[in-house]
Order: structure tokens, then sequence, then C-alpha cells
């Protein structure tokens, strides 16, 4: 399924982002839901750089972590820019809307599982 963003907001209250789908569901991330599922590379390395078991790093120190910016990738994704500089996840529309968080989507994987 292609899914279809209508309206997006980047600042959205209590630390989220909103989507508003073509189809009308709406869905509400936190910042930090978002992050914890950073499609990258690095992120979704199954072995964490060493540096990160030496404990955190001067870069995620820096007050609570939220988006600076963000960027259309063509129409079928979302990069974000992270306020400790990490930028390279690029989130596409179908990935946001399987993460969403909502109990409707929630109860809809519990089925197809
Ligand atoms: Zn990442
Ligand atoms: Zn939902």
């Amino acid at each position: 399924m292609f899914s279809t963003p209508k309206t997006i907001r980047l600042f959205g209250e209590g630390n989220t982002l909103a989507i508003e789908w073509a189809d009308g569901h709406h869905s509400t991330y936190s910042y930090q839901y978002l992050r914890d599922r950073c499609p990258c590379a690095t992120c979704t390395d199954p072995e964490p750089p060493p540096a990160w078991e030496a404990g955190p790093l001067p870069m995620f120190a820096s007050g609570p972590l939220k988006p600076e910016k963000a960027e259309l990738t063509g129409r079928y994704a979302l990069q974000i820019y992270w306020s400790d500089g990490h930028s390279s996840g690029i989130y596409t529309f179908d990935y946001l809307r399987n993460l969403c968080p909502c109990t409707d989507c929630e109860a809809g994987r519990d089925k197809a599982q």
C-alpha cells in the first residue's frame, strides 16, 4: 500500500510529529518513538558501536531530542534532521503509517500477526 500524507506537522503538540493521511487517519508520534525507530543503517545495526556501550555521547546529552527540520525525499519519504545532528534516517510514508501508535492500528497489527 502506498501511504500518502495530507498534512505533516513536524512540531505538533506535546513534542510529537503529527500526520494526517489522505484517507483521513491521524497519526501522532513522539519524537523519541520516531528516533528509536530510525530506519538508517547506523540505528538499525544490531551491533551497537563500542562508543554507545561506554556511555552516552556528548551529542546525546544536550537537552531533549527534537527534530530541527524535515525534508521531503521525493514523494514517498520524510528525512528528519534531529537536534543532535543525526539526519540519515529516511522515513518512508509506508513505514510511518506502519509505525502509527494509535490503538486502531495496533489492534490491526495484532490481528495480522
Ligand atoms: Zn538513524
Ligand atoms: Zn493509526
